[in-house]
């Protein structure tokens, strides 16, 4: 269960920007303050958004709609803006050719933002994104850990092993609460020793030893 964001690479502020874009667009208001981004949920940043504006008479349903829309017609700037994390693309390729385990993505992200990003670096096909955790399913980030295990179970008909690897503290606590392996990555703002502190089961500086993060994250 990969996180997205600050783990499997960095979107540049694209999102960021159709966000705020998007809001101004949707209610008229003027952008008052950017919050923390950082292992949130889409849901959950947008309640709060909403509340910090006095915004009443919108739904997330709506404002997601044109958010989506406007990332979009911006989605070639992921790519142009944004970047990789070192040793992403070798690590995912290699827990592709292990038939036992399945890739996909628990990450705040609304899923069709979630699919522009790794499309835009070509990832598309290393994912079942059929079965990933998405900021559209619930405020709780630990939610979209047991939302992505019930896919799973339910499209393979099988029991899975779940680890979940992120860049923060957000991420530990929600692999945590599903008794999932926690692997955390310092690629992001959250420093190695804090997400070893939230409980985190392994901490990688980053993926660019690709042997270790292999073994890491098969679980073995
Ligand atoms: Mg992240």
């Amino acid at each position: 269960m990969w996180d997205i964001d600050y783990t499997l690479l960095r979107g540049g502020g694209v999102a960021a920007r159709s966000w705020i874009a998007a809001f101004t667009e949707i209610t008229g208001l003027d952008w008052r303050a950017t919050p923390i981004f950082g292992g949130r949920t889409d849901l959950d940043i947008c309640a709060e958004v909403f509340a910090t504006h006095g915004v009443t008479d919108c739904t997330p349903e709506r404002f997601f709609d044109r958010y989506v829309a406007i990332v979009h017609d911006n989605r070639h700037e992921f790519a142009e803006q944004g970047t990789l994390m070192p040793g992403v693309r070798e690590v995912l390729t290699r827990l592709g050719d292990d038939p036992a385990v399945v890739q996909t993505l628990v990450t705040g992200n609304v899923p069709q933002v979630a699919a522009a990003k790794v499309a835009a670096f070509g990832l598309t096909g290393s994912f079942d994104a059929e079965v990933g955790g998405y900021g559209t399913d619930d405020s709780l980030r630990a939610t979209l850990v047991r939302r992505s295990l019930e896919r799973a179970r339910a499209k393979y008909g099988e029991d899975f092993h779940p680890v979940v690897i992120g860049d923060t503290v957000r991420d530990i606590e929600a692999a945590l609460a599903n008794d999932a392996v926690a692997i955390g990555v310092a690629t992001g703002a959250t420093a190695a020793a804090d997400l070893v502190a939230a409980g985190a089961h392994v901490v990688l500086p980053d993926l660019s030893d690709t042997e270790r993060a292999v073994r890491a994250l098969s679980n073995i």
